[in-house]
């Protein structure tokens, strides 16, 4: 296990390097990642370029065997090329271009800029690719799928549309345009959606801008890593994706680099909202998931947060060393911390590294020591992964169409799956969020709420996992749209109807009105935001409603289908209702799970094949017990032990 930090040699005297490099190394520091932001320091004038001061920062530190994560430093072209080339900056969706003097406000699409962007990443990797103090690159930062609506970009996206419909008939039927006359007879009348509210826009336009965005970021990473591989093939190459407004398709993203990386700024007052915890355990799966292997932390909390936002608390004591390797009990293998000192400069000075403006290194530096030191103990789990019997279907379609169109009052894509998330994961299991594509013939359950957007391969790999005998589960709102945002016309869940065996003769979107359901056992949940009011074909009910005028009806159903079984949840839950309902589909699975474990204690577990290793992870701000099955050695204390104490926020890591 390697831990790092992010270092910026640019914003600080040269007298410090050595300093800083000399303590990094005592500490125990593995990697230093540099360059991110620095293109004006790179090439101080056009086609001059000037590394000899990146030269002496990768020599600082490789002197002291710290490898480097070298970054291209896109994200913040220097003020002399928007000087010369204006229009490389974005035009936001009202029209307006950006202004200069901020960062990644660069067009991923405007020529003159993918030109210097090209160069110079071209000439980082003609000079590092090949420095084998160079342990991996960093393409830009924190991507986004902009929404930039350039003259350029509207060019692409007319093109990216007739190579996707041949012609304008295809994409007017496709669009629905008939409705309020939006029918296009010239190419140049396709305009990306604009800044008016989502509500007055076309669905099927909105949600084929943000596939051509994401396809547009997802190139761009893929164009300057291939710039990196042609130096050297073997080089390894990621960017550092985050959650945003404008996220990008992870999927997509990550489909030609080579790992995943994460920015991880688990929250530091901890809520627990309806039983369900805010822990980045759920993310932390969700990146594991992108490409299926384990991942990197580049950016890791290390202090409080808040820039171009007011300053959010200070990480507890515990939660430096605790969540960084929570991220490890989660599938990272390198923890990269964000960053070693504080700015004091820039707009960035409040978002707090491991050291204070004071440059006096306090008590989250001596925490992130205490971390380092013990990172070599955790080599044996260098070579382990998470297997899981259960999954979570996660798809950037559906998450994008219902920002469009948010359903009703309350209703969230992404709570839906984080409430599964959370009730399989108070039972101590792996959980993984993996896209609706991928091979589900490992998994004892998956679960896949609201499949919004038909897509025929998606929906045909969860019949095959049915039909060979794999436990779904579906949720309200699937089968709904067509691939073009557009609603089919057959009774819901129309292409899983058959799979499901029963359908909705009505829907209720009651927002946040709460209603009662009662499942087969006499236990009573509420209900909220939407109710499918069921006909049952070949399934049986599993829960029914209490209330309005379709009491006694189908809630909730469970249908054997072929050598399978399909669930299909037709309302939104609390969590006691997702608790109850995974420890049955677990029981009936046979997915193994662990019992009474306390509040905010995570399990998961790691494997090499031949060794099983526990994480057990106290995230909460109380003493944790736990008795374990029977005595296990840990790997932290070296010794054996049948139960284990867990400070707030500490781990313990037991072979099994
Ligand atoms: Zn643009």
């Amino acid at each position: 296990m390697k831990i790092g930090v992010d270092y910026y040699p640019e914003q600080w005297d040269r007298a410090l390097w050595q300093t800083d490099a000399d303590l990094m190394a005592r500490t125990g520091v593995k990697l230093v990642r540099l360059g991110e932001f620095a293109w004006s320091r790179l090439e101080p004038k056009d086609g001059e370029f000037d590394f000899t001061w990146l030269d002496e920062a990768i020599s600082n530190f490789s002197r002291h065997a710290m490898g480097i994560v070298l970054c291209t430093p896109t994200s913040c072209p220097p003020l002399w090329m928007y000087e010369t080339y204006p229009d490389i900056v974005q035009v936001g969706t009202d029209g307006n271009r950006l202004q200069t003097g901020i960062r990644a406000h660069r067009c991923l699409n405007a020529p003159m800029f993918l030109y210097y962007a090209k160069r110079i990443t071209e000439q980082l990797a003609k000079r590092y690719a090949n420095n084998p103090a160079v342990a991996a690159w960093q393409i830009d930062n924190e991507l986004e799928a902009y929404p930039c609506t350039c003259e350029v970009c509207r060019g692409l996206f007319r093109d990216w549309l007739i190579d996707k419909y041949d012609d304008l008939a295809n994409i007017n039927a496709a669009f629905g345009n008939i409705v309020w006359s939006g029918e296009y007879s010239d190419i140049s009348q396709i305009q990306p959606p604009n800044a008016y509210p989502k509500a007055w826009q076309n669905p099927a336009l909105c949600l084929e801008y943000s596939r051509f965005s994401a396809d547009m970021t997802a190139k761009f990473a893929h164009d300057m890593a291939m710039i990196i591989k042609r130096e050297n093939p073997r080089a390894k190459v990621t960017t550092n994706t985050f959650f945003s407004e404008n996220t990008p398709d992870f999927y997509k993203l990550f489909s030609t680099l080579d790992f995943v990386s994460f920015d991880n700024y688990p929250p530091v007052k901890l809520t627990d909202e309806d039983g369900m915890s805010s822990s980045h355990a759920f993310r932390l799966d969700m990146m594991r998931g992108v490409k299926q292997k384990n991942f990197w932390v580049m950016e890791q909390l290390s202090g409080p947060t808040g820039s171009w936002m007011p300053m959010g608390p200070t990480p507890r004591p515990g939660q430096i060393k605790g969540y960084a390797m929570q991220a490890m009990a989660h599938g990272a293998d390198t923890v990269m911390h964000f960053r070693w000192r504080t700015a004091n400069k820039g707009a960035e000075m409040y978002w707090h590294g491991l050291i204070d403006h004071s440059n006096v290194p306090g008590r989250r530096f001596n925490e992130f020591a205490e971390l380092c030191r013990l990172a070599p103990k955790l080599s044996v789990i260098e070579t382990t992964e998470l297997v899981s019997d259960v999954a979570i279907l996660y798809s950037p379609d559906n998450d994008t169409a219902f920002r469009i169109q948010p359903q009703t009052e309350g209703f969230s894509y992404f709570e839906q799956l984080r409430y599964f998330h959370a009730a399989f994961s108070k039972y101590g299991v792996n959980v993984d969020i993996v896209s609706p594509t991928t091979d589900l013939s490992k998994y004892k359950a998956v679960i896949a709420p609201s499949m919004y957007i038909y897509d025929k391969s998606s929906a045909e790999n969860i019949y095959r996992y049915v039909i060979k005998g794999g436990t779904v589960v579906m949720t309200a709102r699937s089968g709904v749209k067509d691939p073009c945002n557009n609603c089919i016309m057959e009774p819901l869940p129309t292409v899983y109807r058959e799979m499901i065996g029963a359908e909705v003769s009505e829907y209720d979107p009651i927002g946040k009105e709460e209603q009662t359901i009662v499942d087969f056992a006499g236990n009573t949940y509420k209900c909220r935001q939407w109710c499918d009011i069921l006909e049952l074909g070949t399934a049986r009910a599993y829960a029914e409603y209490k209330d309005s005028f379709y009491s006694g009806k189908p809630a909730v159903t469970m249908n054997r289908y072929c050598s399978g079984v399909a669930y299909y949840i037709g309302t939104v839950c609390h969590m006691d209702f997702y608790e109850k309902f995974a420890g049955n589909i677990m029981k009936q699975t046979g997915i193994p799970r662990l019992k009474d474990l306390p509040k905010g204690v995570e399990v998961t577990t790691r494997t090499n094949g031949l060794d099983d290793y526990i994480f057990f992870f106290n995230n909460s701000e109380q003493e944790a017990d736990i008795i374990l099955p029977k005595a296990m050695f840990s790997i932290i204390d070296d010794t054996e032990k049948d139960k284990l104490k867990l400070k707030p926020f500490d781990m313990d890591i037991v072979r099994k």
